[in-house]
Formats: structure tokens, sequence, C-alpha cells
């Protein structure tokens, strides 16, 4: 899409090594340390501290302890004589005398930065040393023509080894020279309301941030540009809306014969949640325009008879229903749950998953082709391949939070005006809720059904887990299954796997052939063979690394372990715990946790003893740990903002989804003026993709 970019934003996407006194080496630490080579990245990196130098004493007002900028005439340099010795510069105003004091000093530098008789600029820490005002190292040095510039606010930079703050501020201070002047693109009263400056101005002062409340969340400058950021990754939903919406949909009629059928079949009645949800279903598919519906519910909320009342709405008007997994367990086992229930209504289903293969594999696509096949379950990856349908009415995409918004446009670009349910079983807070799934709608199962058994979750430290290795042993003896969940290791998955082979190890000398493993690594069908002895109970222990399926359903499993809990998002476990209490026996979590802990630590793993709600366990974590951590974030499919905060910026989101909505209603071609000035920002923010909306049909 770069060939569209505009022009006036060549100079923020130059690389680095364009600025002055930017090289290769330090491009490449740069490239690190923001995490592009662009200019623009540099500019987003933000400051994560000050330094306040704008205290200018005179030297004998100067306290011990407080960094100060002084104006300075050199007296007299006394070199050290030995080498351990430290070199001193002696100094003075018309109020008294300071030592500057250099360990392993370079005289050349010294002599020449700090010329006997010269009036200098020196900004560092005060100390007293034998009675004596002494700066050790001072920060800055300059001539008087300095005093501006040093007695300043300081910006202090997240940095990488191999850069120094110096380098990083010069570069960025480079990096603003290249900033254009933009068109406005907010509405002006929402900045005269909030009193932002222009994005140019804000960006001057997030690199120059003022003493007080310089790196305030909600300062003007930083509230501002963090705006223009959820402002972007908002309208870029709500283009991607516009676009979906735009097709043309069908209408159904929904709860006809076969949803009575099924209704009757079923031992259980509907949750009010799960009631309300499938009445917001049936008015999206009543209603002309494509349903984009996000069904958000606990593990255990009860989403699969949500989602099989739905298709039977598609297949009561004549058309095809899909159910999309993300693996093939989750798609055979959508099929097992399914199954008598669509017996039960007298619809045809067909689960197509990698396994067939052949003509076994022709037989099924041609039923699929020739509509005789009313339901196919399968993987989504089956469905990238594409499958034809004779008539797609609705696209039931099992989630999981393996997904982004592109890959979900993929998925359902070939349908004709196809209806589509994304089903996520990860509660995730309102806010990251509207960043990832602006585009749709969203209905939530916030009810469980009833007469589930809370999960007894205990905080166990690593130096009691022998004596619940001792009850779990017991457990086992008396026929138990227990899931053993190893340690997340940051960023690796070789690491994770080794950690789980050693618990494995150590488990199968305790426990024999009772032992099991499943981890990313082995091919799906190990994996499956694995999980159905489990599932059947030849095994009854399954070590695990966090890829374990979310929806995976054996509801003999009683027995949670989760190791070094701590290292785990509370979403995360939450997920894990809900692999248990699905059966009738009371079932147990134990939070495995190396000491000590910190209080905050602490403090997060108690929220799972006390709650099992997990919207308020999802809100919880993002209050304690910010939304980059949740969900331990990278597979998550949630995006990332640079300078957006939501715990901080929530409020700000709310605003950018009604303003990008209702633009995009008035101007869905980004032609009035604030459109146009709008086209820019989308490429600062990269949401440039959604440009194509502009365009294609
Ligand atoms: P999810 O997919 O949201 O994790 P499921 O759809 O697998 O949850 O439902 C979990 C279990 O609860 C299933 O055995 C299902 O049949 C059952 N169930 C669903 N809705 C109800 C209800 N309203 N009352 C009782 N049981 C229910
Ligand atoms: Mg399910």
């Amino acid at each position: 899409m770069s060939s569209t970019r505009p022009f006036i934003l060549d100079p923020l996407f130059r690389p680095v090594t364009a600025l002055p006194g930017v090289g290769p080496r330090n491009g490449k630490l740069l490239e690190k340390l923001t995490g592009g080579p662009k200019i623009l990245d540099l500019l987003w990196h933000r400051p994560s501290d000050i330094v306040d130098r704008r205290f200018a004493p005179k030297i004998a007002d100067a306290p011990a302890g407080r960094i100060a900028t002084l104006s300075v005439t050199v007296m007299k340099h006394f070199p050290n004589q030995r080498r351990n010795q430290p070199y001193r510069v002696w100094c003075t105003d018309d109020t008294g005398g300071i030592n500057l004091v250099f360990f392993h000093a370079h005289k050349d530098y010294i002599e020449k930065q700090l010329p006997e008789g010269a009036k200098v600029i020196v900004s560092g820490t005060v100390e007293k040393f034998n009675d004596k005002v002494q700066m050790v190292h001072p920060d800055s040095i300059g001539a008087e023509s300095d005093f501006e510039s040093i007695a300043a606010v300081e910006p202090v930079y997240p940095l990488t080894a191999g850069l120094t703050n110096k380098a990083v501020r010069k570069a960025i201070a480079g990096a603003l020279e290249s900033v254009p002047a933009l068109a406005e693109w907010l509405d002006p009263a929402l900045k005269a309301r909030e009193h932002w400056p222009d994005w140019k101005d804000a960006l001057l002062t997030l690199h120059n941030p003022p003493g007080d409340n310089g790196l305030d969340p909600l300062h003007p400058a930083r509230a501002r540009l963090a705006y223009d950021e959820l402002l972007a990754n908002q309208l870029a939903l709500s283009m991607v809306r516009h676009h979906q919406k735009r097709r043309a949909g069908r209408v159904f009629r929904t709860g006809g014969a076969l949803r009575e059928k099924l209704l009757s079949a079923l031992p259980f009645a509907l949750t009010g949640a799960q009631r309300r949800s499938l009445e917001e279903i049936d008015s999206d598919m009543q209603a002309p325009a494509r349903m984009l519906r996000l069904l958000q519910g606990d593990v255990g909320s009860g989403k699969t008879v949500v989602a099989a009342l739905a298709l039977l709405n598609a297949i009561e008007n004549g058309a095809q229903g899909a159910l999309m997994a993300p693996t093939e367990i989750l798609a055979r086992q959508h099929a097992e749950s399914l199954k008598p229930w669509l017996e039960a209504c007298g619809v045809s289903f067909v689960v197509l998953t990698g396994r067939d293969k052949g003509k076994a594999r022709e037989a099924l696509l041609q039923q699929i082709a020739s509509g005789a096949a009313q339901i196919v379950i399968g993987t989504h990856a089956l469905f990238q391949e594409g499958v034809e349908f004779a008539d797609l009415g609705l696209a039931v995409i099992d989630e999981q939070h393996r997904f982004g918004v592109h890959q979900r446009l993929m998925l359902t670009a070939k349908g004709k005006g196809t209806d589509v349910l994304v089903m996520t079983a990860t509660p995730i807070p309102r806010t990251l809720t509207m960043t990832a799934y602006g585009d749709m709608d969203v209905s939530r199962l916030d009810e469980k059904p009833p007469g589930r058994k809370p999960v007894d979750t205990r905080l166990i430290p690593a130096d009691k887990a022998e004596e619940m290795m001792q009850g779990i042993a017991r457990q086992v003896a008396a026929g138990t299954r227990v899931y053993w969940v190893c340690p997340l290791v940051e960023e690796s998955e070789m690491m994770d796997l080794a950690a789980a082979e050693e618990r494995f190890d150590i488990l199968q000398a305790r426990f024999g052939g009772k032992v099991g493993l499943v981890h990313g690594r082995l091919k799906p069908q190990e994996k499956d063979d694995v999980m159905r002895k489990f599932s059947a109970g030849e095994i009854s222990i399954l070590v695990a690394t966090t890829v374990i399926e979310v929806g995976v359903n054996v509801p003999e499993a009683t027995i949670m372990v989760i190791e070094h809990a701590e290292r785990f998002g509370l979403a995360q476990i939450h997920q894990l715990r809900g692999r248990v209490g699905r059966g009738g026996e009371k079932s147990y979590c134990f939070l495995l946790y190396s000491t000590p802990l910190s209080d905050t630590a602490k403090e997060r793993l108690s929220i799972m003893r006390e709650t099992e709600n997990g919207f308020v366990i999802a809100e919880k974590d993002l209050e304690l740990r910010g939304a980059g951590d949740i969900l331990g974030t990278k597979q998550s499919g949630l995006p990332a903002f640079r300078l957006a905060d939501l715990a901080a910026h929530a409020g700000l989101l709310a605003i950018a989804r009604d303003d990008a909505r209702l633009l995009i209603e008035k101007d869905p071609e980004l032609k009035s003026e604030r459109g146009q000035a709008l086209r820019p920002l989308l490429y600062l923010f990269e949401r440039d993709q959604a440009i194509q909306f502009l365009r294609s049909g």
C-alpha cells in the first residue's frame, strides 16, 4: 500500500540512519530499541522518566543530594597523581567553590571541556564530602550559551545495551526536525474541549516533557497522541465494518420448527444470557444487513448451543451453515457436541478436516457443494483453502483468540453476504473488546448454566509442592484425572517444552505409564492420540505446555495444577482452570508459585481464589498489569498500542469509537476535508490496510 501513502509523510518513513549523526551501528540499535527501522518508530519511542535540571542556585545555596545546574568559573585543575585517585577541577561562583570530580578521567577530554578561566554550565547531583561541596561526573557540561538547553527538563528514554540516553535524545531531536505539519484530523469541538495541542506540537511536547506532569498519560499532549492512535484503530475497524455491512446480507426468518425441535430435545432450559444473545443474533439475521457478531462467553457458558440454534436459522431458510474451529481436535469436539442435537432435528452434517484425503474428501466436498450437507464442521484452514458451498448462509467461527481482524476478513470474504458469528472463549475487558473487535457487535454470555460447582482454588508455595503431590497421588490412585500445566517461559516455545519434558520425566518416574505429554511441537495426530488417551482414562496425568487446547472437554478431569502461576496472566489461568469443574465431582485448581512473591503478584493470584467470573478477572488483570501483558498478548490477536495505555485511556477509546463510526457513516470514502486529513493518520499508525476498502467493492 506504500504507493498510495501521502508524500508529505515520506520523511517519517525514511530509515533512522538518514538522520544526522546516526550511523549503521546506532541505526541497528535504535531499530532494536523501537521495534522498527523508521524515523517514525523513533518518534513513537516515549520517555519513561524525566530529570528536572531547572533548579539553578548559587553554589552556596545548592543542597546536597539535589540535582542542580550551576554557572561557574573554572579555577584550577588537580590531575590525579595515581590511577585510582580522582581528577578534580575546582570551580567557583561569587558565593563559593565546588570540586568537579572525575574517576578514570581522560585528561584531554577534561581539559577541553573545562579550560581554566572559562565560564561553564555544569549539571548533576550536588554532594558534600569532608565538608566540601562536590559534583561527581556532571551529567552535562556546556558553555554559558548552553544554559537554556541544559537547565531544562530532560527526558529519560528506555534504552538498550550500547545506546546512551544522550544518543537517543540526539537522534530524536533530529527526527523531530523532519516532522511535517499535517492538516488537523481531529474533530474541532473535541480538540477544543480537551485543550489538545496540534499533532506536531504534541509530538514535540512528548519529547520535551514539562517538569511537573510531563509523563502523566492524561497530559494533553500525550492524551492527544493516544487519542490519535485509538482513532486510527477505530477508524480502520469502522472501515472494515462498513465494507462488510455494505455487502447486502440476507433476510432470514428465525425461530421456526427446527428451533422448537432442538429446544424440546435439550435436557435444560436456556439461561437468561443465552436467550438474550440468541435474540440479538435473531434480529441481526432477520435484518437485511450482514450479521457481524461476536459471542463472547466464558468457558462453559454454553456458547455451543447458541451457535447451534443460530445455525438452525440458516437451515430453516434453506441455506447452509458452517462451524469452523481453530484445531482439528476442537472441530471434532464440536461435532461430538452437535451430533445428538442435529440428529434430533433431522439436520445433516459433515465433518471436514485435514485427515480427509483423496476419495473420501472428494465425496465430502461434493456433499457440501450440492447442499446435501446442511452443516459443515471443520477447521479454519480448510475454509481458507476454498471449499465450495451450495449456499452458505451463516459462518460460525470459533476463534479462541488466534485471529486478528484481517484473518477474519479472509475467512468471510468468499461468502455472498454470509452472516458471521465469531465465538471467543476468552473474556476480555470491554475496552479491549473494542480495540480488537470494534468492527463487530458484541453479545456476552455472562451467566453460567446452573448447577456448576465452584472450583476449589488454592495458592501453593513451591516448597509445599511435595504435600500437594502426595494428595494428588492419592486422588490418581482413586481414578482422578489431572491436568498439569508447565511454566510459561517468555517468548520461547523451546524452553516451554524443556520445562514440560522435565516435569513429564519426574511425574513418569513416580506414576509410570499413567502420564502423558502434549505440546505445540507434536504433530496433530500425536496430539490427538495423547488427548484421546487422557479422555478415555488410559492416562491419568496430562502434562502440557500452555498450548493445551482451550476448548478441550474431559469432564472426568478434576485437578488442574499450574506451575509458576505467577508468570501467567490471570485470564490465562482462568482459561486453564475452566478445564476442570466440568463433571459432577468436586474440582481443584492448584496455583504453584515460587517464593518470594511480590505483594501485587500475590494480590493478583488471590483474585483467582475470589471469583470465577471471567469478565471480572479480565478487568482486574487489565487494572493490575496493563493491556500489554494481558493474555500473554503475542498470540492473543489483540492489537498493541504505542502511545495509548488502555488502563489510562479507556475513556478516550469510547470517544474514538463513536467518532470513527459516525465519521464513516457520513463519509465512508474519506472524501470530506476531515476525511482527507484522516488518511495520513491511518499510515502513521500502520492501519493503512484499511485504505483498500475505500476503493474496492
Ligand atoms: P462453551 O462452549 O461456552 O465453553 P459449552 O457450550 O461447551 O460451553 O457448554 C458447556 C456445557 O454446559 C455443555 O455440556 C452444555 O451442554 C451445557 N449447557 C449449555 N447451556 C446450558 C444451560 N442453559 N443449562 C444447563 N447446561 C447447559
Ligand atoms: Mg465449547
